[in-house]
């Protein structure tokens, strides 16, 4: 296609496009996990025992013996069967963000050629996809190629239709022939045991008698962009990187605050319909759905769950929302920054923890000062942000995800935590050696009759914070929105284990001397406050007074990029970390370094290449075109004795001629393959690369704004992000 005919072509057929129905969907409760293997539904096929055995499981992680395995693979199969699935799939998630499946069919042919249908307990617990095609980190090598997958049963299965049918899938870990977790589950399901380990100890001590397993929780706030695929499908940049390479900044971007909250477009509405409807049918409790800040950005937030079926959930919910934008005729965009210039997507993961005999243990209750299990619990996690801050920043680590951290639209690359007024205060007294009264939020009066008075909040919000106390909970807030939450979830359950334990053997140290119970917790919460209080930061973690005095005077990091950031996973404390919690193996720790550096450097050189492709083959020519247009217009125009003033073409062709010698120093870059140490690698990629690739976008984007539109080939800015 020439010129400008694949955006006109798109706008086109966006213009003229039906507007998808949407469809009167069937009441929640007819559809709500209709189509998941859950305890209920097996409670109708599995024996009082069996049923029972699983429960068990499920609730509390106990080992489930063969016979039920094999009575539950029965179960799960007829009724998959039932719902007309033919194959069945272990579900896994490898070390990137994506999950993989292999599906087999649940017909086995027997000798005489009539059909039968076969699927045992041993099919249900293991599977055996080849570990060393996917990333591994030198944890296989190509020709020691085995991996098992293996049935997590306290993650239910579910049918997956698509247009190949029904599959059953199964939630699995992924692990190497030698036992190495190649995955982000095992490392979840060790670091939420660590975890409750951990939290016995401290609750034993603190004089609790029943203590039922400890669970972690997540509930994850997804945001997204949704543009016309038209536009995506006429984007090479869009289609392979995920973003927008290259685009000048609307006339009209976010500016006027009008879309946050604001109504959503119809077109969405349907969309979002269709996505919480197959997500009831998944069990995933999808709760709210707004506008976010920038045009074409929206939200949603599933209610929490335990982490590890909210993790599962998360993936699923990323896949649900790709496939239904197809058939609605959008792109979904889960990327950290499409679009330069406008707010990009984050992952805010709610994180708490808790039991069902002392409830969530981050939940203050009305007098937090008396209720030493969450000052407890709650110390813990600041110590732990502190401590483990650089862990914190490195989990969140991507290529796409540096273009928000510190960018006054995220939380900064800076690892603090905010706990409101109320808490901070308290926990400002412990330091001090004076516990005083908390003071509630009071009650909202507005003065008007008609508006009812409510209880306010202990505490105002802070949206500049990466890691902030809100209400119950922990919202991590910096995280991507393209990553999985397993990562962040490891991290936050591991540090936590790490501080509780360390709370556990300072306050049996008090409880020796014979301290009383109450002076002791807060004897010890006064020595995790000298030690750890300067990561509580309560002010404004946008302004560049913080990003002084948190280095400066608090001696927090502020690590910007995730080159930077990366390399805290080979830290002695970290590497103690994780093998003192029995969460990750030092090896396992060093291949999970291994594939995220070199996730980063790909997705560099990917975007790099794009850059110069684009650039030479696609904008480049579309300048010239214009200048010889202006060329000969002015050629046949001075026949006439009138001259067109020279301006234009010489800005044209000087930012075409400009841009062609950045691609070319880029391309030079790109051929660079000697590098000392794979932290030098990323070093050159934050640095040089993508600094080069700035400047080949810098005249790119002035090109736009010079260029007849007629010429232009790329979907601009205005076009790509407001809804019709
Ligand atoms: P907000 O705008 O206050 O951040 P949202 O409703 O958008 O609120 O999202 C809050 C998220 O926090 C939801 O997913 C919610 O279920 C989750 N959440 C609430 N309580 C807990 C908890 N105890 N543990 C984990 N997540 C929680
Ligand atoms: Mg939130």
């Amino acid at each position: 296609m020439s010129g400008n005919e694949s955006r006109t072509q798109a706008i086109a057929q966006i213009t003229n496009a039906e507007p998808v129905k949407t469809s009167m969907t069937a009441p929640l409760k007819e559809i709500w996990g209709c189509d998941v293997f859950s305890l209920k539904q097996m409670e109708e096929s599995l024996s009082k025992k069996a049923h029972k055995a699983m429960q068990k499981t499920v609730q509390t992680g106990a080992p489930l013996d063969e016979a039920t395995a094999d009575a539950v693979a029965a179960a799960m199969k007829d009724w998959a069967m039932s719902k007309g699935a033919k194959f069945f799939s272990h579900i896994f998630y490898p070390m990137t963000n994506a999950t993989a499946e292999k599906h087999d069919g649940f017909i086995v042919s027997s000798a005489d050629g009539s059909s039968i249908n076969e699927f045992t307990g041993g099919l249900l617990i293991k599977g055996e996809p080849d570990g060393s095609s996917f990333p591994n980190g030198s944890l296989r090598m190509t020709n020691a190629a085995r991996g098992y997958t293996a049935w997590d049963p306290t993650s239910p299965a579910y049918i997956q239709t698509t247009a190949n049918g029904a599959t059953l899938m199964i939630p699995s870990v992924f692990m190497s022939w030698t036992g190495e977790a190649l995955d982000k589950k095992i490392p979840l399901l060790r670091s939420n045991a660590a975890m409750d380990k951990a939290a016995q100890k401290l609750l034993g001590l603190m004089g609790e008698t029943e203590i039922a397993t400890l669970n972690s929780s997540c509930g994850a706030e997804q945001e997204y962009f949704l543009i016309d695929s038209n536009f995506a499908n006429s984007r090479p940049d869009l289609l392979l990187a995920g973003r927008t390479l290259f685009g000048a900044a609307p006339a009209k971007g976010q500016e006027f605050d009008d879309h946050y909250f604001g109504a959503i477009p119809e077109r969405v509405q349907v969309y979002m319909q269709a996505v919480e409807d197959k997500l009831y049918r998944l069990g995933i409790p999808a709760k709210t759905h707004h506008n976010e800040v920038a045009p074409g950005q929206f939200e949603i937030a599933p209610y929490y769950e335990a982490a590890n079926v909210a993790a599962d959930h998360q993936q699923l919910l990323m896949t649900t929302f790709k496939a239904t934008a197809k058939e609605h005729g959008f792109t979904c965009l889960f990327h950290e920054k499409p679009f330069a210039g406008v707010n990009g997507s984050g992952k805010h993961v709610n994180w708490s923890v808790g039991n069902s005999t002392q409830g969530n243990l981050l939940d203050p209750g009305q007098t937090p000062q008396e209720n030493l299990n969450f000052l407890m619990f709650c110390g813990a996690v600041i110590r732990g942000v502190h401590k483990h801050g650089a862990l914190l920043r490195a989990v969140i680590a991507s290529a796409a995800n540096d273009h928000r951290l510190g960018a006054n639209e995220a939380p900064p690359a800076i690892l603090s935590v905010y706990l409101g007024s109320q808490l901070e205060q308290l926990f400002a007294d412990i330091k001090d050696g004076k516990v005083a009264a908390t003071t509630a939020g009071g009650e909202m009066d507005l003065g008007l009759p008609q508006i009812l008075n409510f209880e306010r909040d202990p505490g105002d919000r802070n949206r500049t914070s990466p890691f902030a106390f809100t209400g119950n909970r922990f919202e991590f807030r910096a995280v991507g929105s393209s990553a999985s939450v397993s990562g962040p979830l490891v991290a936050m359950n591991t540090m936590l284990a790490d501080s509780l334990t360390w709370l556990s053997t300072k306050l049996e140290a008090q409880l020796a001397k014979g301290t009383e119970k109450t002076a002791a917790v807060m004897a010890v919460l006064k020595e995790l406050m000298e030690e750890h209080g300067n990561a509580v930061f309560g002010g404004d973690g946008y302004s560049s007074e913080w990003h002084k005095a948190a280095v400066e005077e608090r001696g927090l990091k502020n690590i910007p990029t995730t080159a930077d950031a990366l390399p805290a996973f080979n830290d002695a404390e970290v590497v103690e970390l994780f093998e003192s919690t029995g969460v990750l193996s030092p090896v396992e720790l060093a291949s999970r370094y291994e594939v995220y550096a070199e996730q980063y450097v790909l997705s560099i050189e990917v975007e790099a290449k794009l850059v110069a492709e684009m650039a030479t083959n696609t904008i480049y020519p579309a300048a010239v075109s214009y200048l010889s247009e202006l060329s000969s217009t002015n050629a046949g125009l001075s026949a006439m004795g009138v001259t067109l003033d020279a301006g234009v073409a010489t800005e044209v062709a000087g930012n075409a001629n400009d841009m062609m010698v950045a691609v070319a120093k880029l391309s030079e870059a790109l051929e660079k393959e000697d590098f000392a140490s794979t932290d030098a690698h990323m070093q050159f990629c934050a640095n040089e690369i993508r600094s080069l690739m700035d400047n080949v976008r810098a005249h790119a984007d002035s090109l736009e704004g010079l260029v007849a539109d007629k010429y232009w080939p790329l979907a601009k800015y205005r076009e790509m992000l407001f809804i019709k």
